[in-house]
């Protein structure tokens, strides 16, 4: 595995890549390399011929200072990582490489930007993320590019970026992975003390609380929801936002039938977490489901 730093180097290692006739596969990543991200790495693996990871903590999208400065960083742990998984380019460029002086453009989809975690985070969020995963297409210029469900929002604005604006992309998603208990992995679990870490199964469990009841024929958004409140409340977690919505257009569901995407946000201690659960029903029936445990 190489590792490159400069816009122009990557570029040019893509480029002839792609005049080889290899099929290239980008994971955009922040660091803090875990098995969700492992995951990742390994579908680019397995289905494209050059895989490039890119490595960049993107201040553009993080709303509060504290939250960036916090932020995990262990470069070195993650370059001997994805080596391991044969990636064969680690991209990780500087903060002024990215956004030079003078930097004045952002990719902004509307609507879609400005509900839960766009509200929660304020509208520039979702645009920070658009405009580094925009130049990451630009500078990459990947035939795939791989995404986790665990950010299924990130995910609907990112289809709708790259549908508006024809980028010539196909998006993969990869199904969350998890810890044992449920809990979703994430580079912001390590900030969790011993209590935290125990009470952050409260979002798991209200996704499962919520399967459970779409199981059993349920299919009333709002008794829905508290259902998956209700499993929450042991834990003492008080979530921002818990709602049922469309997965692409992220508009509320006060009736199941179909697809329904339950999302999750808490603040654990000071960690921010995040969780979801995708739903297909037919009918009386749930047809489909993600795999997440249902006890402790
Ligand atoms: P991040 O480094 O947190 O920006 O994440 C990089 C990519 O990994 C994003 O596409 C995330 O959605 C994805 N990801 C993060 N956590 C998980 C997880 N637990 N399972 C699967 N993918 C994940």
């Amino acid at each position: 595995m190489i590792t490159i730093r400069t816009k122009a180097e990557m570029h040019a290692h893509t480029a002839a890549a792609r005049a080889a006739g290899r099929r290239i596969g980008l994971v955009p990543t922040m660091g803090a390399f875990h098995a969700g991200h492992h995951a990742l790495m390994r579908a680019a693996r397995e289905a494209c011929d050059e895989v490039v990871v890119s490595l960049f903590v993107n201040p553009a999208q993080f709303d509060e200072a504290g939250d960036l400065a916090a932020y995990p960083r262990s470069e070195e742990r993650d370059a001997a990582d994805a080596a391991g998984l044969g990636v064969d380019v680690l991209f990780a460029p500087a903060p002024e490489e990215v956004y030079p002086a003078g930097f004045a453009t952002r990719v902004r989809v509307e609507g879609l930007s400005d509900v839960l975690e766009g509200a929660e985070r304020g509208p520039g969020h979702f645009a920070g993320v658009c405009t580094v995963v925009a130049k990451l297409f630009n500078v990459v210029a990947p035939d795939v590019a791989y995404f986790g469900q665990k950010d299924a929002q990130q995910v609907a604005v990112l289809k709708r970026m790259v549908a508006d604006l024809d980028m010539p992309v196909v998006l993969e998603v990869v199904p969350t992975v998890r810890e044992p208990d449920g809990l979703a992995m994430s580079s912001r679990n390590v900030r969790l003390d011993a209590a935290e870490r125990e009470r952050a199964v409260a979002l798991s469990r209200a996704l499962a609380a919520a399967e459970a009841a779409i199981a059993a024929g349920e299919r009333d958004g709002a008794t829905l929801r508290a259902a998956a409140l209700g499993a929450m409340a042991p834990y003492r977690v008080e979530p921002e936002y818990l709602a049922l919505v469309d997965p692409d257009s992220f508009s509320p569901v006060d009736l199941v039938n179909g697809r329904v995407l339950v999302a999750v946000a808490a603040r654990v201690g000071d960690t921010r977490l995040i969780d979801n659960a995708l739903f297909q029903t037919h009918g009386g029936d749930l047809t489909e489901a993600p795999t997440i445990t249902k006890e402790p």
